[in-house]
């Protein structure tokens, strides 16, 4: 693999706390950022070959990754930004692309619709995986076609109708595929106006939320009929810590490192969050945060 792809892009040993929003975790035996499809296919046949786990990521931004690290070969997609085109009212993007890189060039095109995403620190790629939400928006509503490799390195587009969604969820949380181009449909809209709503929503957020901490986002999903963050807040939580992980003072829902947290140290919190809400409310509370690795 080395001969095909830059050294520079081929990382061994290499520790997942710098690759994680999180900042934590430990070493992934072989770290790849491939750049284009067939640099992610060269990586997944050379994973194959050597009989490799795989375990493919984007920005990292929902993502524990435990203190022993990741066995086998990472392939990281956050460099994969080939394709970035408007067609009418339709965006094709190379699943890399951050999402708020994605929303600016749908402002640009004056196109609205994924307004709602562009405070939502991950590739387009993870947010299809996620089914990422907010603000009243999710990607299941612009998203209409996906174009996936999968393990051994098959193609296949998937329109809308079969792409799995639902709250947080997508066929690809299921499937060893991974999206590596994705197809918007937008609608016409006012340029100011778009460009004024996401002002909006970043003003909204940083308001709220720990932005200037280390997090994954919100860490867990919404129960059924509750909100987890005001949950946790009822049940005095905000502030509960083990070493530097912490339940956020500034927003309930979020587990944030304040520096040098473990991933056993968020786990703890994570686990003690679970064990209060639900004896205090009787509601489990289900992780949105993706917890890989090995202890
Ligand atoms: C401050 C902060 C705020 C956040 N706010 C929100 C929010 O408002 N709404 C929301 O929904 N989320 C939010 N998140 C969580 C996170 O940003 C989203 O879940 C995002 O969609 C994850 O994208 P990613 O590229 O970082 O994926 P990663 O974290 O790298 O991966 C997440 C999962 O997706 C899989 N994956 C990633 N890329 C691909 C691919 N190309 N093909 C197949 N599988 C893939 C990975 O295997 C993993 O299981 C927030 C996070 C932070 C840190």
């Amino acid at each position: 693999m080395g001969e095909l792809m830059p050294k520079e892009l081929v990382l061994a040993n290499e520790l997942m706390r710098d690759h994680t929003t999180f900042a934590v975790g430990g070493p992934a035996d072989v770290l790849v950022l491939p750049r284009s499809v067939k640099e992610m296919s060269l990586a997944i046949r050379t994973a194959r070959s050597l009989d490799l786990p795989l375990t493919v990521l984007g920005g990292g931004s929902n993502i524990l990754v435990r203190d022993g690290g990741i066995r086998g070969v990472v392939i990281q997609l956050n460099q994969m930004r080939r394709v970035l085109s408007c067609h009418g009212t339709k965006i094709h993007a190379s699943a890399g692309y951050m999402l708020k890189d994605v929303c600016q060039f749908a402002q640009q095109q004056g196109l609205t619709g994924i307004e709602f995403a562009c405070g939502i620190p991950g590739t387009l790629g993870g947010a299809v995986f996620m089914n990422a939400g907010a603000y009243d928006g999710e990607m299941s509503r612009v998203v209409s076609r996906v174009r996936t490799v999968n393990s051994t390195g098959g193609v296949h587009t998937y329109s809308a109708p079969n792409l799995g969604f639902a709250y947080r969820q997508s066929r690809f949380q299921k499937s060893q595929e991974f999206v590596v181009e994705v197809e918007l449909t937008l609608r016409r809209g006012d340029k100011e106006e778009i460009q004024a709503t996401m002002d909006d929503l970043n003003q909204r957020r940083s308001s709220k939320q720990p932005l200037e901490m280390h997090s994954a986002g919100s860490t867990f999903k919404r129960p059924p009929g509750y909100f987890a963050g005001t949950l946790i807040d009822q049940t005095g939580l905000k502030g509960l810590s083990f070493g530097d992980a912490q339940v956020s003072t500034k927003h309930a829902g979020f587990v944030v490192n304040r520096g040098h947290a473990s991933a056993h140290d968020v786990l703890q919190v994570i686990q003690e969050v679970q064990r209060r809400v639900e004896l205090a409310h009787g509601v489990h509370l289900e992780p949105e945060v993706r917890i890989i690795g090995e202890d």
